[in-house]
C-alpha cells in the first residue's frame, strides 16, 4: 500500500481553532465555545498540575472520497471519556456534547483535513482540573476542550515493523488502579520503561501484568495482538481480555469484528510471555493498534528472558490484511457496513 509521503509528522502542528467548556460545581457545564487556538491561562495552584486529574481522547476525521469528512466511532470515545471522568472524580461531559465539540472543530477547520490516504486530522479532546487549590480532594473547577492536529500515517514509512521490549521491572497497570482509563498519569509511569527500550534498541514497551509479569497485556498507546498458526492450520487472531487493567481500544473493538468479517478466528484469551518467546511456538506474526499508528506490525520480542524474531518479520498476510481493511472503510474505500464513520455535516472540500 503506498502511503502519502509529505511530512506532517504526528501532533506537531495544530489547526486554528479550539473547542472549550467549562464546569463548575456551582453551575455545571458552559455551553462548547468555538474559540482561536491559544494558550492556556493557570493559576499555579491549578489542581490538574500537582494531583494529576487530567484525562484525554484521541480520534481522527477522515476525508472521503466525496469531499465530506467523518470521524470514525466517536461514540466509544465519548464513552470512554465518561469513563476516564468518572474513574478519576471528574465530571462526565454528556457524550453528545463530546461528539459536538469534535464536530464543530472539524467543521471550523475542515480545510485542515489533510487529503493523502493514510492522513488524517487527529482530535485531542481533554479535560483538567482548573481549580486553584492545594486541598487533597477533586477538583470543582475543570476545562474541556479539543485541539486538532493535521497528522501522517504514524509509521509514514509504511509497514515497517516495530521490536517491542518486554517490560518486568515497571509495570504500567494493577487490577483496581486507573489502567482502562485515558489519563495522564498513565503515560508519565511509562516513560522510564520507553526510554530504557529505545536505548536497548526497541522502540516500544509491552506490558505484562503487574500481578505474575507474566501475562501480556498491551503496549503504552496501543493493544496486542498475535496470529497463531501452526503449520497446516488456518490462522487464529489472539488478543488478552480486557480485564481492567487493558485499555478498551476503538481499534481493537473494530479489528476483533473486522476479523470475524474476513473469516479469520479471533480468540480473547490471556497470553504468556513464554508462548511469544518460544521459538518454537505457532505465533507467527504480532502487531500493535490504536488510533494514531492503526497496525504496526511487530517484528520481534525482547526481553530479561531472551528474545525472539518472528519468522515473518511481523509483516505478516493477516497484520497487512487488517490494516488494509480498516483502512479502506477509513478512507470510504470500502462499505461501512458496520455504520463506524460519523459524517460531519456541512463539510465539502474540494
Ligand atoms: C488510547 C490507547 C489505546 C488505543 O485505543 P484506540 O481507541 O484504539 O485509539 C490502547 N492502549 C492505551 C493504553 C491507550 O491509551
Amino acid at each position: 500500500m503506498t502511503v502519502a509521503t509529505a511530512r506532517l509528522g504526528f501532533g506537531v502542528t495544530f489547526t486554528d481553532h479550539m473547542v472549550v467548556a467549562n464546569w463548575s460545581q456551582a453551575t455545571g457545564w458552559t455551553p462548547l465555545s468555538l474559540t482561536r487556538n491559544a494558550p492556556l491561562s493557570l493559576h499555579p495552584a491549578a489542581m490538574s498540575l500537582h494531583y494529576g486529574q487530567a484525562i484525554f481522547e484521541g480520534l481522527k476525521a477522515y476525508r472521503q472520497p466525496d469531499g465530506t469528512a467523518a470521524l470514525f466511532t466517536p461514540h466509544r470515545n465519548a464513552e470512554r471519556f465518561a469513563r476516564s471522568a468518572a474513574r478519576l472524580a471528574m465530571p462526565q461531559l454528556p457524550p453528545d456534547a463530546f461528539i459536538e465539540a469534535c464536530e464543530l472543530l472539524v467543521r471550523a477547520d475542515a480545510e485542515a483535513i489533510p487529503g493523502g490516504f493514510g492522513q488524517s486530522l487527529y482530535l485531542r479532546p481533554f479535560m483538567i482540573a482548573t481549580e486553584a487549590s492545594l486541598g487533597v480532594r477533586a477538583a470543582t473547577e475543570y476545562l474541556f476542550a479539543v485541539i486538532a492536529s493535521p497528522v501522517d500515517h504514524f509509521f509514514a514509512s509504511g509497514a515497517a515493523a516495530i521490536d517491542v521490549w518486554c517490560e518486568s521491572r515497571h509495570s504500567r497497570a494493577a487490577s483496581g488502579g486507573t489502567g482502562e482509563a485515558k489519563c495522564a498519569g498513565n503515560y508519565a509511569g511509562s516513560m522510564p520503561a520507553k526510554a530504557a527500550a529505545v536505548a536497548r534498541g526497541c522502540h516500544e514497551v509491552l506490558w505484562l501484568d503487574a500481578a505474575e509479569g507474566n501475562w501480556v497485556e498491551e503496549l503504552s498507546a496501543m493493544n496486542f495482538f498475535c496470529v497463531r498458526q501452526p503449520a497446516g492450520d488456518q490462522p487464529e487472531l489472539l488478543t488478552p481480555p480486557l480485564g481492567g487493567t487493558i485499555l478498551h481500544g476503538s481499534t481493537r473493538a473494530a479489528l476483533l469484528t473486522l476479523a470475524g468479517d474476513h473469516g479469520v478466528k479471533v480468540t480473547e484469551r490471556p497470553i504468556a510471555l513464554a508462548e511469544l518467546l518460544d521459538p518454537d511456538s505457532p505465533i507467527t506474526e504480532a502487531f500493535a493498534c490504536g488510533t494514531a499508528a492503526t497496525v504496526v506490525p511487530i517484528g520481534g520480542f525482547a526481553s530479561e528472558n531472551g528474545q525472539r524474531r518472528l519468522p515473518t518479520e511481523g509483516v505478516g498476510p493477516v497484520t497487512t490484511m487488517m490494516l488494509e481493511a480498516l483502512m479502506a472503510i477509513q478512507y470510504g474505500r470500502s462499505p461501512d457496513t458496520h455504520r463506524w464513520m460519523h459524517r460531519v455535516d456541512g463539510v465539502s472540500l474540494p
